[in-house]
């Protein structure tokens, strides 16, 4: 309360000043005796100047009623403002000039309808009531208000009981009651208890509504009712005392009433299935559950939003992933579509070699053919010779299918094949596919192979094309050269790492800057019916292998190209 008093006090502008509380427990030790004591305590602390006092605010009946009995005899002349009279219908305050205050209407008429409004099948009002003084009190203004206003309901009043069977008597109240407590400051024993206490054990035991009268005792299970706010009482008392300290007369602030004000607990409400448009207007409805959704609905929608939108995300992953695999697979076709091109492209461009290579034992076959039939029209057939010359036929006949094989293997188109490959062997098959190219362009091959070369996994054809096609660009470069030692060179070697390493390099006129950039983008060519796909192809077969090629220009003129290939079992990842 003194919260509330000293609130209204600053809220007109009151001066600071020095605030005292006395506690005088006079609801539990009301007996003369006692009060003389109080007065004696009072008058020596404050009287006679010993502590200037400005003003006296007693709170609540019993001081109030203390203060309006003994106040001339303890601060005499001192205005008093008190706080929290009871009334009936009218403010109960004292004709002294010296008095005024606040009053509260306790039992407002309000109560009684809007309690049956909001229990329409309501037969019967119970107001418990306590046995103690201000008890009394209160259950006289009610009945004078109840008496002012007929019903047509019983009124019945509850106030003899003990604290100890209150509970039992609520619990076997009729269903069609309604529970309306006053105050209860003491039971029929003279036990005292504090009045919200006493509330919240009738609410507890009640099987039918409990209303009540005042504002603190919301909450403890009470639906709720015209209820008396405390803290406006305050207020409205501390506007007044600043106003008098200010120089107002206090006959001239005539008492300020403070009625109950319609409040709720929405718990309740929701149990006994009263719904709120049937409340009266203004009124205060508490203890509000707030759902999830009124309480997190703004969160609730970010998150469904953050789920929609990662759930877009995901599927947008999901396609892309799966075009991503589409197209891999395409690139893949392609790549290999190209590679065949390329090889048929490199294949032609050896055309010398290879009539070369199937000229020469063809040539055989007709020469040894045409020896075999001399020796046999001899006059004396020479069996040894005509044996001999179709031995020779039949190896060259042989050596000629197995220059088809090869080309065939080298022309088919083919998806990589997995398999341990000597690439000491891959350099030798090419070498002699393109041995006769070389020696008609006058250019020298020179191999120079490690001989602890490990085996390495993966697609003999593939790797095959790679080494064709560096040995004829290695050929193509140094065609028109003349004058100049012509040498291509390929070495395999075993690489530090365990891996297994290949360079072929030429003497020819090397790699400019500009072309060295470019060399390994697709469709790149410096020549005239170049195709510009050889070494791109290369690139991706030799990076489908899990390894690397790259151009080094060379000290004394002349491209190297390298590549290196994880030896079988290094492989980390699967070649794609
Ligand atoms: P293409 O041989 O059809 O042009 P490549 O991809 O095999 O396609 O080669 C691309 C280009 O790289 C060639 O056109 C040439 O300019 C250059 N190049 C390749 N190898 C050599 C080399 N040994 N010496 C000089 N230039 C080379």
């Amino acid at each position: 309360m003194t919260g509330g008093v000293k609130a209204g006090w600053r809220a007109v502008g009151g001066p600071p000043v020095e605030w005292d509380s006395e506690y005088l427990d006079l609801v539990r030790f009301g007996d003369p005796r006692y009060q003389e004591l109080i007065q004696d305590l009072l008058t020596r602390k404050y009287g006679q100047g010993r502590r200037p006092v400005d003003m006296v605010i007693p709170v609540f009946p019993a001081a109030i009623n203390f203060f309006l009995t003994h106040n001339k005899n303890i601060l005499p002349g001192v205005p008093v403002v008190i706080c929290g009279q009871l009334a009936g219908a009218h403010p109960n305050v004292s004709v002294d000039p010296l008095v005024t205050g606040t009053a509260m209407t306790i039992f407002s008429w309000d109560n009684t309808p809007l309690v049956l409004k909001l229990h329409p099948g309501t037969r019967r009002l119970v107001c418990v009531v306590g046995c103690g003084n201000l008890d009394r009190k209160i259950e006289a203004l009610a009945n004078d208000t109840v008496k002012a206003h007929p019903v047509n309901v019983e009124v019945a009043y509850l106030s003899d009981f003990s604290f100890k069977d209150l509970g039992e008597k609520i619990a076997a109240l009729p269903p069609d009651t309604v529970v309306i407590c006053l105050t209860t400051t003491r039971d029929n024993q003279g036990n005292p208890t504090l009045p919200r206490d006493a509330v919240a054990m009738v609410a507890q035991a009640a099987k039918v509504p409990v209303y009540s009268l005042w504002e603190n005792v919301l909450g403890e299970g009470i639906v709720g009712g015209y209820l008396i706010r405390f803290e406006e009482v305050a207020r409205k008392t501390g506007e007044m005392a600043a106003r008098i300290l200010k120089g107002a007369r206090p006959e001239n602030l005539p008492p300020v009433l403070v009625s109950g004000v319609p409040m709720f607990d929405w718990r309740q409400l929701r149990r006994w299935g009263i719904s709120e448009s049937r409340l009266p207007p203004g009124s205060i409805v508490r203890f509000r559950e707030i759902t999830l959704w009124e309480e997190h609905g703004g969160k609730i929608i970010a998150v469904i939003l953050l789920l929609a939108c990662q759930s877009l995300l995901i599927a947008a992953l999901l396609i892309q992933r799966t075009r991503r695999r589409q197209a891999e697979l395409e690139a893949r076709q392609r790549r290999d579509e190209l590679a065949h091109v390329s090889r048929v492209a490199t294949v032609g461009e050896l055309t010398s070699s290879l009539t070369h290579e199937l000229n020469q034992p063809l040539t055989a076959i007709v020469t040894n053919a045409q020896a075999g039939l001399r020796f046999l029209l001899r006059e004396t057939p020479d069996v040894m010779e005509v044996a001999e010359a179709l031995r020779e036929i039949a190896k060259d006949g042989k050596r000629s299918g197995e220059i088809m094989h090869r080309l065939r293997n080298l022309l088919k188109k083919s998806e990589i094949d997995q398999a341990p490959v000597d690439l000491n062997a891959v350099v030798r098959e090419v070498a002699a596919l393109v041995q006769a190219d070389f020696a008609a362009a006058g250019v020298a091959l020179t191999l120079d192979l490690a001989r602890d070369l490990p085996l390495i996994m993966g697609d003999r054809i593939q790797l095959e094309q790679v080494v064709l096609n560096l040995l004829a660009n290695g050929l193509e470069a140094l065609k028109d050269l003349s004058g100049n030692v012509r040498t291509v060179q390929v070495i395999t070697r075993k690489e530090d790492d365990g891996g297994v390493g290949l360079t072929v390099r030429d003497s020819g006129p090397g790699l400019s800057p500009e072309i060295r950039s470019r060399l390994f983008e697709p469709f790149f060519t410096s020549k005239a019916r170049g195709m510009g796909l050889g070494l791109a192809v290369g690139k991706s077969i030799i990076e489908a292998h899990g390894g690397r090629i790259w151009a080094e220009p060379q000290q004394d003129g002349g491209a190297a190209f390298r590549f290196r290939l994880p030896a079988a079992g290094e492989q980390e990842n699967e070649p794609a």
